[in-house]
């Protein structure tokens, strides 16, 4: 191999985006011309299908230009495991992973990868949300869930940092080697480490269709974050126990001074079913938030792949990409 050019590889997870295909071809034709020419970096795209139940896939083979490749998995899997099945393809010295919905756009990209080039010493810059469009009730319980969530750990998740980012390919390395299959990104990025930067942006509307994202998947999620990387739940299970105690013995001791010292017959009907059917709904809500826990236990000690691939479609540009 002659001496080559450095690599940029974009990771661009999709679901059922047939209509924007070929907007974001373009916008990843732009792009590839704009790193070329500032950065002097090959591109090569790699798409991952999701499992899109339209004609994405076939869509953008027709559209794509340069050098690319589209995973299709067998199913969907979601976008979380889409973005490992694509940067376990990559090879390049950079990867930067996008919204295929036209989100992310080709100027902050850009931005990202300037920034990543032109300091040495970051290994990952990252685009960080604003939320200028969310509501506020959203970016409170937002906050909340940061806040929850970084209380306990040696490495903080950052505020409103998704996917989109830039990065030199040994953190692509080091997310590939962290085989999770119940996957939070946001946490396996912070986990890993590396130094990160982040770059404020405020994501573009939607091209077309809606956002994958409903409120009972969001909180699906935010489980999902708790469960793999926090065990503060757990943590204030036993200390709301542990009140309930503290609170039901106080009670108690009231009550038996009365009694003794007073000669109050105890109302005891209210306070009994209260009790009953308090402690009752607090059992069983905790018990399901550590059967959750129990789940993801099992779901991760069953020896299964995480994804699996259905086919790789690839453009006929011959590419120097080294193989590992
Ligand atoms: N996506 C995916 N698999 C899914 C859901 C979404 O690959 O199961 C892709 C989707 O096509 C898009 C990106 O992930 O390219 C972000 O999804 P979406 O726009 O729904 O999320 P949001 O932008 O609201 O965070
Ligand atoms: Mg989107």
């Amino acid at each position: 191999m002659a001496e080559s050019r450095p690599t940029l590889d974009i990771v661009a997870p999709f679901f059922n985006e047939a209509p924007s295909a070929s907007a974001f071809a373009e916008l990843l034709a732009a792009l590839e011309a704009a790193v070329a020419q500032r950065f002097g970096m090959t591109v090569h795209k790699i798409l991952v299908d999701d499992g899109s139940r339209d004609d994405g896939a076939k869509r953008f083979s027709q559209v794509l230009t340069g050098s690319w490749q589209i995973v299709r998995l067998s199913r969907n899997f979601g976008k979380e495991v889409a973005v490992l099945a694509g940067l376990d393809q990559s090879r390049g010295d950079m990867v930067l992973i996008m919204d295929a919905d036209l989100q992310h756009s080709m100027d902050i990209s850009l931005k990202l990868i300037a920034e990543l080039v032109e300091h040495p010493d970051i290994d990952v810059v990252y685009a960080q949300n604003d939320r200028r469009e969310a509501s506020w009730r959203r970016s409170q319980l937002a906050r909340l869930f940061y806040s929850l969530i970084n209380s306990s750990q040696r490495f903080d998740i950052p505020e409103n940092a998704g996917d989109f980012r830039v990065m030199r390919g040994a953190v692509a390395r080091a997310l590939t080697s962290l085989r999770d299959k119940r996957r939070f990104n946001k946490g396996l990025f912070a986990w890993a480490g590396f130094r990160q930067k982040a770059l404020p942006y405020s994501p573009e509307g939607r091209a077309s269709g809606t956002s994958k994202w409903s409120r009972l998947n969001l909180i699906a999620f935010s489980l999902e974050g708790f469960t793999s990387f926090s065990v503060i739940p757990l943590r204030l299970i036993s200390l709301s126990g542990l009140l309930a105690a503290f609170a039901g013995a106080v009670y108690g001791a009231k009550v038996f001074f009365e009694v003794i010292f007073y000669g109050i017959a105890v109302p005891g009907y209210p306070s009994l079913l209260v009790a009953v059917v308090l402690l009752g709904g607090l059992n069983l809500t905790l018990l399901g938030l550590i059967g959750e826990y129990v789940w993801v236990t099992l779901s991760e000690s069953k020896d299964r792949p995480v994804y699996i691939v259905r086919d790789v479609v690839r453009s006929d540009v011959a590419s120097d990409r080294p193989t590992r």
